[in-house]
C-alpha cells in the first residue's frame, strides 16, 4: 500500500488503484512488479512499506489462522524460516510494529496516514 510520503515517487512505481488506495501490482506469480532476479529495480525509490515491513515480524502479528495462510505464500514460508532470527530489541518492538502496520486512513485522501 502506497502512502502519501511516497507520493513524490508515483511516477517510478507500476500501481493500481484498490478503491481509493494503491498497491504495487504483482506479476502472475504473485511477485512484486519491481522484483527482477532477486532484486528491487526501484530501490532507491521503494515505497515506505518497504522501507518498515519486517515479515518476521508481520509473522509475528497475525492471527494464527493467519498465520497458516500466510505460510502458504513465498513471503510466509520465507517469514517463519527467518522468525530465530528475531532478537530481544525486535521483540519488545512488535507492538510498535502493530502499530506502524496497520496506519490509519486519512478521510480526505483516502491514503494511509503518515506517521
Ligand atoms: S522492496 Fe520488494 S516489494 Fe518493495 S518495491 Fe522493491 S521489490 Fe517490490
Amino acid at each position: 500500500m502506497l502512502t502519501e510520503q511516497d507520493e513524490p515517487n508515483f511516477h517510478a512505481y507500476n500501481y493500481r488503484h484498490v478503491g481509493d488506495l494503491r498497491v504495487l501490482n504483482n506479476k502472475p506469480n504473485g511477485e512484486c512488479a519491481h522484483l527482477a532476479d532477486n532484486f528491487c529495480t526501484i530501490y532507491k525509490k521503494r515505497p515506505q512499506v518497504c522501507r518498515t515491513y519486517d515479515c518476521r515480524k508481520h509473522w509475528k502479528i497475525l492471527p494464527e489462522s493467519e498465520q497458516h495462510r500466510f505460510r502458504k505464500s513465498d513471503m510466509g514460508r520465507a517469514a517463519f524460516a527467518s522468525l530465530s532470527t528475531l532478537d530481544a530489541d525486535d521483540i519488545a518492538d512488535l507492538p510498535a510494529y502493530r502499530q506502524r502496520a496497520t496506519p490509519a486512513i486519512d478521510a480526505k485522501t483516502g491514503l494511509p496516514k503518515a506517521k
